[in-house]
């Protein structure tokens, strides 16, 4: 297999033009002086069998997946990790040396590690409140039941999305929670996650009353557009620490880096203003 000199990696979608991801690699390839190019790859759904079975001969390191190609390139990969696995989903493709396709998921370990790093915050501080049960909250439910959180409620509007996250998950201390329930489910938690959609610019509010909510817990929203979201304005009304979404964007990206350009990147204050300038 022909890999050049100059690693090449990029993210595929359809539409890919609003991914942060090229000027998040880009920042580290320059800063580690690594010869490497990570490219905006638009992929519309049709073409992603072809496109990604392309990579090995093109020479590509690797790439990064977003929508809506997560879950649709699970199957091209010959070697699937067992996080990928149980999320049902692939964010980033490795080419191996002799051309395999290996598919990770490193948005567990991206939203574990935002969540370490800016706060506190330990399993062991008590129940952890979920809200949603769609791609995103099933990585967040697989790396809080690894980190070995017990009692993790989770929240939706759609009951038997969260049946099939518990199950094909196989996450352990689990339960759902009705979305009438929502308020009373905070009381006594250490930890509460907004994994819907809801805040989202364009989107409505989550309306979510923190009465309930001890003032120590922490409140993390993975949603970062805008960075401050109602509900985090909300929870630091009221004293409770906050940690926001562009974390676990920034953190899922490091294992990916280091597959590819075999150099671990760092996420610094630096970074965060670069991405989102
Ligand atoms: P998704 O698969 O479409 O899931 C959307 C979730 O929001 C579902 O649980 C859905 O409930 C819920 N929802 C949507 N509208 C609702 C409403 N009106 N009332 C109640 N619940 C509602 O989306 P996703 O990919 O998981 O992404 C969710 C959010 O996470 C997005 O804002 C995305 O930008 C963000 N995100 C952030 C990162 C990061 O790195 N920080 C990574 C991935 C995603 P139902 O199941 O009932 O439909």
């Amino acid at each position: 297999m022909n890999r050049g000199e100059t690693g090449l990696a990029g993210v595929m979608g359809w539409p890919v033009a609003h991914s942060k991801s090229p000027r998040l690699h880009g920042f580290w390839l320059q800063q580690l002086n690594v010869d490497g190019a990570y490219l905006s790859l638009p992929v519309s759904p049709e073409k992603l069998l072809d496109k990604v079975a392309g990579l090995p001969a093109l020479g590509f390191r690797g790439v990064n997946l977003t929508i809506p190609h997560k879950e649709a390139v699970m199957p091209l990969c010959e070697n699937l990790d067992e996080t990928a696995r149980r999320i049902g989903a692939v964010n980033t493709i490795v080419v191996e040396e002799d051309g395999a396709l290996q598919g990770i998921n490193t948005d567990a370990f991206g939203f574990i590690e935002n969540l370490r790093q800016n706060s506190s915050w330990t399993a062991a501080a008590g129940a952890a409140v979920l809200l949603g049960a769609g791609g995103a909250a099933r990585a967040v439910a697989v790396a809080l039941s690894d980190a070995g959180v017990r009692d993790l409620r989770i929240v939706n509007r759609t009951s038997e999305r969260v049946q099939t996250l518990i199950g094909s998950t196989a996450i352990k201390n689990a339960s759902f929670v009705s979305w009438d329930e929502r308020h009373q489910a905070l009381d006594g938690a250490a930890l509460v996650v907004n994994a819907t959609s809801l805040g989202m610019q364009g989107n409505p509010s989550l309306d979510l009353n923190l009465d309930a909510l001890p003032t120590t817990a922490v409140v993390n929203d993975i949603v970062y557009a805008p960075l401050q979201t109602p509900l985090l304005a909300a929870a630091t009304a009221r004293s409770n620490p906050v940690v926001d979404g562009l974390g676990m964007l920034l953190y899922q990206a490091v294992p990916s880096f280091e597959a590819w350009f075999g150099v671990r990147p760092d996420v610094t204050k630096e970074l965060r203003e670069f991405v989102l300038a």
